[in-house]
């Protein structure tokens, strides 16, 4: 059978996704449903890199099947495109697999010229209705398809109002439109070089291949990255008739939520304008009405419209975002899709679904993007310094956070302070496509202009980004680089906080505070424990951080660096002198000072966790990390010392090393002083007989890094074992304490067999593991990475997610190999990738018993845990 690119509305459905894209799926499944659907048909995503495919041309095979599909349509409606007497009139509307709000291009009343213009007046009788189509034509058809800036059309439109004292743009009567029109053809002939194409079929062609084109521009490409899109998948271009929101006082367009979307909270929420087209809601230009007044001024369509958006939820068994047109009181639906959200209102709102019994616990948990908890796991206003704190002008608040910054005026500026290192807050009148990456960098965005649905709204929404919009009590002044209220200024470069849950703007820097898994998102959390098998630990080297962790969940400790006790200001001389000492009584006497610090570090952890298992890992960086670099310390060094300051930096020349990754640091340190490990056993038992004292079960597991040799790992254990098994027959005690390694050399995956014999667990550390695999320093990969995650080299910076065909390799061989010789080796990870939800599904396929993260991502350990359960058991 021959390829078939063209599909009419009726031949779609919901699932049908990838090959008609969101919009055409559901376009096609409302059809069916037998909803108020405008008639028409979609061209596939095929098509799209079809025309990719052939230089940038559309296929004759092709082009026969969408005129084939026109004819159908012109038939269906007893219009036809172009006609003198009954125009049928079109819309040409992007859609790609997943929305990409704002992102691509549409082109309404497309059909539009000299005559049919009169056509549409006559049939309509409603001439200023026509020529208001026609200019709005002109514009979309400008701008999307032969991208002239549309701010020469605005200024023309500016103009004309101003000389007419007008300021609405319903204002404006038939002769105003028809000079309009007249002008914005001159525009058009001027930047082309040709007249408006006045032949509707190629009208049509150019629209299309304008929405395959605006595939590729730039903010769609980096929408997809910001959102991880394949560049592969193509747009859809969906065709279909015109219904009208601009036909007069019985007409308008609007936008609605079934549950509102920064809270979840289940009550629809929306905005319509009366008289208008298309993009008039979302961009500001008037403001819209809050859609409960629609039951006031159209009780009729008001009813349906809510009796469709529950048909709607229960039938996607979602919130829904739709988008609808009334033409003369009659409603049409324009578009519906799962509705952006925020993580909390994801949480409420599959929560309440699954109390609803729409959906079960398990459906639920899947309806979570793992990475978007990020957003709630962060600080919030301290309600005291809310409290102290000026508010200068309240907005609405667009999506919910706490941001503090340095107010710039325009998206580069702010990318440029955010690469200096600078919080950024993003102050527009109203934000546009354009404005992407300095929405990415932003801290918060705060608009002048625009709705609860307008474009800053949507997009900081989807990104979890604090927004507060519409914010008319500030005048935003972008050429001066100022904000005004009525009793203050602002400049570029100055500090505002921004509430996203209330809307408030206050002047200067608020404090944040911490925050904590309650309500719903205690009820998710606590169903995923429900569902996932891994065990979700935490990596933490103090009482505050395990704490915090414990909070969230975590079921342990999957990594202590007791390096980072180390570095405290009254531990760091103790450290140096052990570093720096020529024998090994100075050492040992050096190490006489650290090992009541370190005990003392143990026993407080040990009391937090209380019965949960620790995993310490024993001193793992070059010992140069440590030393002091400028004279002043130095000399007191060598004071406190008594040796010269020369003698000292010789040592620290001595030390140096070429390359510290690879060089003297991990298990390597303990072979050539063993007495460091020995201390560090000593304070962990000693800890631990402490802990015990108390009445507190203590479970230390102790990690030795870098190994690559299963002697390194055996001769080492054997000292650690001595030491501590004396010290408990000294004391009469009996704890319970395991040794197990790191692996995170290659040659430990390649040789896990050997290395488990003398290993009660592995703990796969796979930032390093990443490191010496890919041969990249993780201190220098910043250089390049970048570039060849640009140029698709790699499909992610290995770093941050798990390369599990390289990487992830080796920890499967690894797992095996160790199992083959110890069955019931306890298994895990402690690098990064135990918090990155791709890279945590692998590991519970790869057999692994836990997973181990910073304190803020156990919930989405947890999560993903659960997800990556769910996911594969169908399989
Ligand atoms: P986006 O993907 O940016 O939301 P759409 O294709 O949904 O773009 O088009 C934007 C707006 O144009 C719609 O919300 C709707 O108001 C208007 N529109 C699209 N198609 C039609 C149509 N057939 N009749 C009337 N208005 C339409
Ligand atoms: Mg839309
Ligand atoms: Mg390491």
């Amino acid at each position: 059978m021959e390829a078939k690119y063209v599909y009419s509305f009726e031949e779609g459905n919901k699932d049908m996704k990838y090959v008609l894209g969101g919009k055409g799926a559901n376009l096609a499944e409302m059809t069916n449903i037998g909803l108020p659907v405008p008639q028409g048909f979609t061209i596939s995503t095929d098509a799209c890199n079809d025309y990719y495919k052939n230089n940038e041309t559309i296929s004759d095979n092709i082009i026969n099947e969408i005129e084939k599909k026109l004819k159908e349509l012109q038939e269906k409606q007893g219009k036809t495109l172009g006609g003198e007497i009954n125009p049928l009139l079109l819309s040409v509307r992007s859609g790609a697999v997943f929305s990409m709000p704002g992102m691509m291009d549409t082109i309404l009343n497309l059909g539009l010229n000299d005559t049919s213009v009169v056509a549409l007046a006559n049939s309509t009788q409603n001439e200023r209705f026509a020529y208001d189509s026609y200019r709005r034509f002109i514009q979309m058809f400008s701008d999307v398809a032969m991208g002239i800036p549309k701010y020469k059309f605005e200024n023309a439109l500016d103009k004309i109002k101003e000389a007419k004292g007008y300021t609405l743009d319903t204002e404006l009567n038939v002769e105003d439109l028809k000079e309009l029109v007249k002008k914005y053809k001159e525009i058009y002939t001027k930047e082309i070089k040709k007249q408006f194409p006045q032949d509707p079929k190629e009208q049509l062609m150019l629209a299309i291949k304008a929405v395959f084109k605006s595939w590729n521009n730039p903010r769609a490409i980096v929408y997809r990255k910001l959102n991880d899109i394949p560049s592969d998948l193509g747009t859809a271009v969906n065709i279909q008739s015109m219904v009208f929101g601009n036909m007069g006082e019985t007409s308008g367009t609007g936008v609605a939520f079934t549950r509102n979307p920064s809270t979840g909270e289940n009550k629809l929420f929306g905005e319509f304008l009366m008289n208008a087209q298309g993009e008039d809601v979302v961009a500001g230009i008037r403001t819209p009405k809050d859609i409960s007044s629609l039951k006031e001024v159209m009780p009729k369509a008001y009813d349906e419209f809510m009796k469709i958006t529950s048909i709607l939820e229960n039938h996607y068994k979602d919130m829904q975002d739709i988008e609808f047109t009334i033409e003369n009181e009659k409603l049409y639906i324009l578009q519906t899709r799962n509705g952006k959200r925020t993580a909390s209102a994801s949480i409420n709102i599959a929560v309440d679904l699954v109390e609803e019994g729409i959906i079960n616990e398990k459906e639920a948990i899947m309806r979570i993007e793992p990475k978007q908890l990020d957003q709630l796991l962060h600080p919030r206003f301290e309600s005291k310094s809310l409290n102290e704190a000026t508010v200068i002008a309240k907005g609405l608040p667009a999506s919910p956070g706490a941001a503090c910054g340095k107010v710039y005026f325009n998206a580069e500026d702010v990318v440029n302070a955010k690469n200096k290192g600078e919080e950024a807050i993003l102050v527009r009148l109203e934000t546009s496509p354009e404005d992407i990456e300095g929405m990415v960098c932003a801290e918060g965005i705060l608009t002048a202009r625009g709705g609860m649905t307008s474009h800053a709204a949507v997009v900081a929404r989807g990104m979890g980004k604090c927004c507060v919009a519409g914010c008319s009590d500030i005048k935003v002044d972008e050429y001066n680089k100022e904000i005004r209220t009525e009793d203050a200024v602002i400049k570029e470069g100055e500090y505002i906080s921004l509430d996203g849950s209330s809307g408030c703007v206050y002047i200067g820097k608020v404090e944040k505070t911490e925050v904590s898994l309650t309500g719903n998102f205690e009820k998710l959390m606590n169903w995923a424990n429900k569902y996932k098998s891994l065990v979700v630990r935490t990596n933490a080297d103090n009482p505050r951080d395990a704490k915090a962790a414990i909070k969230f969940g975590a079921e342990g400790i999957g990594l202590c660096r007791t390096e980072h006790m180390f570095f405290d200001e009254d531990r760091i001389p103790a450290v140096r002198e052990m570093i720096l000492s020529k024998t090994l009584e100075q050492r040992l006497e050096a190490l006489e000072k650290l090992l009541p610090m370190q005990q003392k570090d143990f026993v407080d952890i040990f009391r937090v966790m209380d019965g949960k298992s620790v995993n310490i890992r024993l001193l793992d960086p070059p010992l140069h990390e440590f030393l002091p670099h400028d004279d002043e310390t130095i000399k007191s060094l060598s004071e406190s010392m008594k040796v010269s300051v020369s003698e000292i930096k010789r040592r620290i020349v001595d030390l140096d090393e070429f390359n510290p990754m690879l060089g003297h640091r991990g298990c390597r340190l303990a072979i050539t002083f063993p007495e460091i490990y020995i201390m560090q056993a000593k304070a962990i038992i000693n800890g631990a007989i402490e802990a015990t004292k108390e009445g507190i079960k203590v479970m230390p597991e102790i990690m030795i890094p870098l190994v690559g040799e299963a002697k390194e790992l055996k001769v080492i254990k054997e000292d650690i074992k001595e030491t501590i098994d004396n010290i408990l027959e000294k004391e009469h005690m009996k704890i319970d304490y395991t040794i197990g390694t790191m692996i995170e050399v290659p040659r430990a995956c390649l040789t896990a067999d050997e290395i488990a014999k003398e290993a009660d667990f592995f703990s796969f550390g796979t930032n390093d593991l990443t490191q010496m695999t890919f041969g990249y320093s993780r201190d220098d990969a910043g250089k390049f990475l970048g570039e060849y995650v640009n140029r698709e080299l790699l499909e992610k910076d290995p770093f941050e997610v798990l390369d599990q065909r390289g990487v992830g390799k080796l920890i499967e061989l690894g797992a095996t190999l160790g199992k083959s010789v110890k069955p019931d080796i306890k298994l895990g990870i402690c690098g990064e990738h135990g918090g990155e939800p791709s890279s945590i599904e692998f590991c519970y396929k790869a057999g692994l018993n836990y997973v181990s993260c910073s304190p803020y991502r156990v919930p989405i350990a947890r999560l993903s845990a659960a997800q990556a359960v769910i996911k594969n058991e169908n399989k």
